[in-house]
């Protein structure tokens, strides 16, 4: 039997509210109500043109169930998870910093953690030959004790402790190329060797002053944690580079049995939260390339969990790209501003390369040095 992409996705989580908002905070009557910049119309948009143009049947579903407690406080404080649940039975509340939990969101967000974990689990098991995630609330940002960037818990990180205990996977890697930094995804293994946390962001974007090169893990982590912050107005040639001379380097030298990309889509040309400009044959291109570093190096084991992303009209163009790169599928579908003059200075600047010369004789010598010690 010929194994296909796994595709995770559940309309509950859909239903995750922030509320009404002026962007990214609630309007509170101050302000005139609109909808939250997190919302399910970016992620539903995505699923319906998977639905039109006939991917959605070419993939395996997936069916996600909600993860028990304990598997959140293998990284949440209790006193953390406390405050969802109980904000969850309310009309809603802040749960940390532009985080927010809506009725019956803790029951959403654990069920986001389970699709995670059920889209790293086929994977693993081998009841599919790569995965997809669309689900929310994203998980990136979400810290130990506080919710962040409209983050409640964090799926990767919750999904890959809980899968450590029942497969026997020593080395992950998690690649995240949200716009912003992987914050909570760092914190969450800074101290661990057996995970490989590599971001791509925008730097000095969000979490403001964090995801520094400098930050490059601590005690037996040292050495396992890479930022590439990279220069506002970034675009195609600069992300590629990045990935060809950064991300798949340090994943051959780390050589993990398992790949987890935090897919973001948010350093998208299209953005209304960020400054780079990316189009959808980029995210194919680097969905190509972690397609063909998993088959190199882990029998193509790779898991791509939907992050961020706010532009409604170009998240499912992005998204569908990134699908095709995974499953094979051509789905006949055409990005209308894919080569158009709108989309153009997509060329490296000097600035930019020397960002990412930076991370090569920074963060990523010194996880070469740490490996060959
Ligand atoms: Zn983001």
């Amino acid at each position: 039997m010929t194994l296909t992409t796994g595709f995770v996705w559940h309309e509950k989580t859909m239903w995750h509210d922030n509320g009404s908002a002026a962007g990214l905070s609630p309007a509170t009557g101050q302000f005139q109500p609109g909808i939250h910049v997190e919302n399910a119309e970016t992620k539903r948009r995505l699923k319906n043109l998977l639905d039109a143009y006939g991917v959605t049947p070419q993939l395996t579903s997936l069916t996600p169930s909600e993860v028990e407690e304990s598997v959140l406080t293998a990284f949440h404080t209790p006193g953390y998870v406390e405050l969802v649940k109980s904000m969850s039975n309310t009309a809603g509340g802040s749960v940390g910093e532009s985080a927010w939990a809506g009725p019956g969101t803790f029951d959403i967000a654990r069920l986001a953690v389970g699709g995670t974990l059920t889209a790293i689990d086929a994977v693993v098991r081998g009841e599919c030959k790569n995965s997809y995630a669309l689900m929310r609330p994203p998980g990136h940002h979400a810290e130990r004790d506080r919710g962040r960037g409209f983050c409640v818990f964090n799926n990767i990180a919750l999904a890959i402790l809980e899968a450590r205990k029942q497969h026997a996977i020593e080395r992950i890697a998690v690649v995240d190329w949200d716009v912003h930094h992987g914050n909570g995804t760092q914190q969450a293994f800074f101290n661990d060797p057996g995970v490989l946390t590599i971001s791509l962001h925008q730097e000095m974007l969000y979490p403001v002053n964090l995801g520094k090169l400098t930050e490059t893990g601590e005690g037996k982590g040292e050495g396992y944690n890479i930022n590439v912050p990279l220069p506002a107005g970034s675009g195609g040639e600069a992300y590629l580079l990045a990935m060809r001379d950064i991300v798949v380097p340090a994943l051959a030298a780390y050589k993990p049995q398992l790949i987890v990309v935090a897919c973001g889509f948010d350093a998208s040309y299209f953005d209304p939260m960020s400054h780079m400009l990316l189009i959808s044959s980029h995210f194919r291109t680097m969905t190509d390339m972690m397609r063909d570093t998993a088959a190199q190096l882990c029998e193509g084991r790779l898991v791509l969990n939907h992050e961020g992303g706010y532009s409604e009209f170009y998240v499912p163009f992005c998204g569908i790209a990134v699908i095709e790169g995974l499953s094979g599928i051509d789905s006949g579908m055409t990005d209308p501003y894919r080569g158009t003059a709108s989309v153009d200075n997509q060329r490296i600047q000097p600035h930019q390369q020397a960002a990412i010369d930076a991370a090569i004789h920074g963060p990523l010598a010194l996880l070469l040095r740490r490996l060959h010690s």
